[in-house]
């Protein structure tokens, strides 16, 4: 059984008082089994980590060092005690240009630091109405098996987020979810049965408090990545109980 994860990605919000009361909060959590990582903006993360909590942060420079005024490479990441990164956010795709070369080669510094990537792909709006949300999933996901290798994705966690409902409240049904979910898994599973077997699965956009259970009950749901939701310690404990 794979273990259900729930992310908070806090995108450019939050401050040093919500880390101190989101970990306060975390530490209530009434649910051992879930394991929940907080990613802050990176000017924090050397706090969280100091809070007692999982922590990630949200892009990485696809490069492993030097002349690239205001990136962060992962080696640093990785030696502040951060254990995961989101690579190819939507809003990284669509508002900072990374292109799923961008995203593969950030994917390969996250691991080659010891960083466990967390690989977000999912449609656009338009896409989805035009049919084509297995092709542009699959399309993202190919990107990084075909750069490093199937082997790659045992190291590695990838969150469904269609485009069309981060932060506009508008959640995929679980039946839609689900849906994809079951593609992303068959996909991986037609290279490796055993990688796509553990591989954790999360869903992200418009989780919260209240349809976080039934999105989490679906067969190939192992958790979400939470963006406005994770800014209310309260919400995002009851969505993290719910895993
Ligand atoms: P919302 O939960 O605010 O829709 O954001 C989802 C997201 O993009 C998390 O990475």
């Amino acid at each position: 059984k794979r273990k259900p994860m729930v992310a908070g990605n806090w995108k450019m919000n939050g401050s040093l008082e919500l880390v101190q009361s989101i970990s306060s909060t975390v530490k209530n959590i009434n649910n051992q089994d879930v394991e929940v990582v907080v990613i802050p903006p990176t000017v924090l993360l050397s706090d969280v980590i100091a809070s007692g909590v999982v922590a990630g942060v949200q892009t990485v420079s696809e490069h492993s060092e030097g002349a690239y005024t205001g990136e962060v490479q992962a080696s640093l990441v990785k030696s502040l005690g951060a254990t995961y990164t989101l690579v190819g956010h939507s809003e990284r795709r669509s508002i900072f240009g990374e292109s799923n070369e961008d995203v593969a080669n950030k994917f390969a510094q996250a691991q080659a630091n010891g960083l466990t990537p967390i690989l977000c792909v999912g449609e656009t709006e338009s896409q989805r109405e035009q049919a084509q949300t297995e092709e542009v999933v699959a399309e993202q996901i190919i990107a990084v098996i075909d750069k490093l290798g199937i082997a790659s994705l045992a190291n590695s966690v990838i969150a469904y987020e269609p485009v069309w409902a981060i932060g506009t409240g508008k959640t995929a049904t679980p039946e839609q979810a689900q849906a994809v979910h079951k593609f992303i898994r068959n996909l991986v599973s037609k290279y490796d049965a055993d990688i796509s077997e553990t591989l954790q699965i999360l869903y992200g956009g418009s989780v919260n408090e209240s349809n976080s259970e039934l999105l989490f009950a679906q067969a190939d749901i192992d958790g979400g990545l939470i963006g406005g939701a994770s800014l209310k310690p309260e919400s995002f404990k009851v969505i993290c109980e719910s895993a």
